[in-house]
């Protein structure tokens, strides 16, 4: 890429990594190939075992595509990957994980807080399937090693953990993982590729929603799992091409115009986050503020340690739970620019209200220590707020409207 042996920086990357001038009509920019099939000039099986990664052409959108192959080779050079799957949603993207690298009587460690939706599904999914799940606070690096067992295959952890920003030691965590003989995956969604170096930190697969950061205009749902190229070889033969939960090549074209100035709009996330977070921690009415750009971060030491780019999530608190619906419901009635909206990591600003009670019932279910961790970070309930790319003046003024009188 460039003319001498020096790796191009992460502007660069984002830019051309994966892209180049159309060879046929010369296009600067990327085309879009909306093609289910491929004409072919060879005599091939049709199965996940005659896998090509493109160099012999293409055969059929299930395996492989131009377009999404352009924007996995440009995720896998941000994250610093040998390779990369992008699939239908970052849901697809973690059911890829578990069922290509878990099998009945094999036993996975998961985050005891991770995104609802994989919380669910390693609590009440993977049992079905014969799989044994231990849940744990991964910020415990002690309740993490006491967790491995023989048969452990895979630890899947998160960090900064959605919702409420705890963070785990990644290089400490892929040491128990390789002691144990299991793969280490890590949800990266809230840091985004440039929010810490999760592969260089002994992660073995990392994976993102695409839909929040990396294609950071809330058009297109997406997800992508970046590793070593035979774990994501075995992950292409499974979940995309048997599974089929493949990214449709308009959402890759639109997420890879996204991705194409992440490092750009993850200074800017980081910037207006600081700027955001500073304030609300500042203000009366805000009773607790998490975001990894504090000093009063729980684990500020570690976040100036593992994270390069602090990301634009913050989570804070309002006092019980009758206050923070109380605010919830000034925040749908006044909110001018910030939209009251699940979702984060687009250029629009979202703030959204997770109260601790519900979110334990219908996904977490913790008790005990997990539980009194949990609420040391949320209490009763948290806005988690997803700080966009407007002016951070205009979302302090339209947080002060709403978080109620002085
Ligand atoms: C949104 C999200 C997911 C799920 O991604 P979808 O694209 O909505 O399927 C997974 N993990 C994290 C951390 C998320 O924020």
């Amino acid at each position: 890429m460039t003319h001498t042996n020096r790796p191009a920086g992460p502007m660069t990357t984002a830019i051309h990594a994966g892209e180049a001038p159309d060879p046929t009509t010369q296009a600067s920019a990327p085309p879009l190939h909306m093609s289910s099939t491929f004409v072919t000039d060879q005599v091939a099986g049709f199965s996940a075992h005659d896998l090509e990664d493109g160099a012999d052409g293409y055969l059929y959108t299930r395996w492989d595509n131009p377009t999404v192959a352009m924007l996995e080779k440009k995720i896998a050079a941000m994250q610093g990957a040998e390779a990369c799957l992008c699939t239908a949603s970052g849901m697809a993207a973690a059911s890829a994980i578990f069922f290509t690298f878990l099998s009945a009587g094999d036993h996975v460690v998961v985050s005891d807080v991770s995104y609802a939706g994989v919380a669910e599904l390693a609590r009440d999914t993977l049992p079905r399937m014969g799989i044994e799940v231990s849940v744990v606070n991964m910020s415990d690096l002690e309740a993490v090693a006491a967790a491995i067992r023989p048969n452990t295959r895979l630890i899947h952890t998160e960090t900064p953990v959605n919702p409420i920003g705890r963070l785990t030691d990644l290089a400490a965590v892929s040491k128990l993982a390789r002691e144990a003989g299991a793969l280490l995956s890590c949800d990266a969604t809230f840091a985004s590729p440039l929010g810490m170096d999760a592969v260089g930190l002994g992660a073995d697969l990392t994976m993102h929603s695409i839909t929040k950061y990396i294609g950071g205009h809330g058009d297109a749902l997406g997800g992508a799992v970046a590793g070593r190229a035979d774990l994501i070889a075995r992950m292409r033969a499974e979940a995309a091409i048997h599974h089929g939960g493949i990214l449709s090549p308009f959402n890759a074209w639109l997420i890879a115009r996204g991705a194409s100035t992440l490092p750009l709009r993850m200074k800017a996330h980081e910037a207006g986050a600081q700027e955001v977070a500073e304030w609300l921690e500042a203000d009366p009415r805000v009773t607790r503020v998490i975001y990894p750009g504090l000093a009063s971060h729980p684990q500020a030491e570690l976040a100036a340690r593992q994270m390069k780019n602090r990301s634009g999530m913050i989570s804070f608190q309002v006092g019980d739970a009758a206050a923070g619906e109380r605010v919830a419901q000034q925040m749908i009635d006044r909110l001018e620019v910030i939209h009251y909206a699940v979702s984060l990591g687009h250029h629009r600003s979202l703030v959204f209200w997770m109260g601790t009670e519900a979110l334990m019932e219908t996904s977490f279910r913790l008790e005990g220590a997990q539980l009194e961790d949990y609420r040391a970070y949320a209490g009763d309930g948290i806005f988690r707020l997803s700080v966009g790319l407007e002016d951070a003046e205009d979302l302090i003024a339209d947080l002060d409207r709403t978080l109620g009188d002085r």
